[in-house]
């Protein structure tokens, strides 16, 4: 057991005058028990704690650390900003360049609006495709999660999963009775809902690959199915890639599976690491945004200069350099190959979901395609196997319902480090 006394004393202080102790509740590691670590620095690949360990980052920011931490591109992008004032409260280039490159990239990006997190870009979008259509009711898949606006709260992944509120109070009968679910990779339950809602039903929204249930991808022939009922219902397809947006592919999801939606919202990766979010889609569409159209929608720090600088340069390095799309999927290819092994060789009860550079370890011997097949996991197992990685100076996501992103500051060396100390902990779950 290695010394967290810093970390564990800050943690009590925390716990005085933050609701656990954390401002995002899965980073309490109450679902892997223990204390959490709190983070001083980082640099390429590797967490820093407040006691001077070094730590293998498997969550990268939850996404957006594509080129690993502190990049020199970012960072000097981020200073330069800095010296010409953190915010203005007006416009300025760098938005413009930001959304001329989401345009360019994102298929179903005409028009594109920024705001200050993901939550913030899919409460706009499904209020902005319900001023569009003049329906109320939203279809969302169980086990999605897009941020903790009240509408979402509903069969919910990620941190609402992982502590048992996947429906949370506080959200309202009459909020609740607008979102309709169905399971993830079923379109025949999505046609019912659809049928029985007829004319009522403004958006579909979906993570195309979910990343807060762990990992899941699209069955072939989905979001397919997706796109056609919309269009034979008149339904705004929303994909949420605020995960997978210019991680997956430069144009996301829909640019890797070929679909392209009404609407996309986008968040955490378009800032580099820098407070972001963004939502857009067709200009007919994003018409209805104000001040051009009714529905109102604003942020004091949208566009904020800073985010726009990390985001862009890192959005720009990637444009200049579409090999670190093929090294992040090929580390993770080559990492779950290994793992894959391991599993079988320790006999462990467990699945591993991939796509691209995403990836979750299951601990379920099902298949695991939706929300009732994530919910077969053992979550003691992966609490067990967490904290022998932990020990070993690996930092995987604190929860079993989270994938993991590998980023460029990963390399072949890292992968074997990983997988040796993955060895030993599978071995110690018996
Ligand atoms: N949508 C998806 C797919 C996400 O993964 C997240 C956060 O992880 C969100 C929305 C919410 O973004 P934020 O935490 O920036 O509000």
């Amino acid at each position: 057991m290695h010394d967290i006394s810093r970390s564990t004393a800050i943690f009590e202080r925390a716990k005085q005058y933050i609701p656990g102790g954390v401002n995002s509740p899965v980073r309490a590691f109450r679902a892997v028990g223990g204390n959490p670590l709190f983070m001083q620095r980082a640099k390429g690949a590797y967490l820093y704690d407040e006691d001077g360990h070094e730590y293998v980052d498997m969550i990268n920011s939850w996404g957006p650390m594509i080129l690993g931490h502190a990049h020199p591109i970012v960072e000097e992008a981020v200073k330069a900003a800095l010296a010409y004032s953190p915010s203005f409260g007006a416009p300025t280039l760098r938005e413009v360049e930001m959304a001329e490159l989401i345009c360019a990239l994102v298929p179903s990006v005409e028009r594109v609006r920024m705001v200050n997190s993901g939550t913030e870009a899919t409460m706009s979008a499904v209020r902005v495709a319900r001023g569009y259509t003049g329906r109320d009711k939203i279809i969302k898949m169980e086990g999605c999660y897009h941020g903790h606006g009240d509408s979402f709260l509903i069969a919910a992944g990620s941190g609402a999963l992982t502590f048992g509120t996947p429906d949370s109070p506080g959200v309202t009968k009459g909020t609740a009775r607008d979102t309709l679910l169905a399971p993830f990779n079923d379109l025949e339950a999505i046609e019912e809902r659809v049928e029985e809602n007829k004319g009522q039903v403004a958006a579909i929204i979906l993570e195309p690959v979910v990343g807060n249930m762990g990992c899941v991808a699209p069955q072939a022939g989905y979001l397919q199915g997706l796109r056609a009922l919309c269009d034979r219902h008149n339904i705004v397809l929303i994909f949420d890639e605020v995960m997978t947006g210019f991680r997956l592919a430069p144009g996301g999801a829909q640019e890797l599976y070929g679909v392209t939606p009404d609407m996309t919202t986008l968040g955490k990766i378009i800032g580099g690491g820098l407070p972001v979010g963004a939502y857009g889609g067709r200009k007919e569409i994003m018409d209805f945004v104000s001040p051009v159209g009714p529905v109102y929608q604003a942020g004091t720090l949208s566009g904020n200069p800073l985010a726009m600088a990390a985001g862009l340069a890192m959005l720009n390095y990637l444009q200049g350099h579409p090999e670190v799309y093929q090294h992040i999927e090929r580390m993770t290819t080559s990492l779950v190959q290994g793992l894959t092994r391991q599993i079988k060789e320790a006999g462990v009860k467990a699945t591993i979901n991939q796509v691209g550079s995403m990836f979750t370890l299951f601990f379920t011997d099902k298949h695991v395609i939706d929300f009732e097949t994530a919910r077969t996991v053992d979550t003691q197992k992966f609490a067990t196997y967490f904290q022998a990685m932990l020990q070993q100076g690996i930092y995987l996501a604190p929860s079993q319902y989270e994938a993991m992103f590998i980023s460029a500051a990963i390399d072949e060396k890292l992968i074997s480090r990983i997988l040796e100390a993955s060895r030993r902990a599978l071995a110690t779950l018996g």
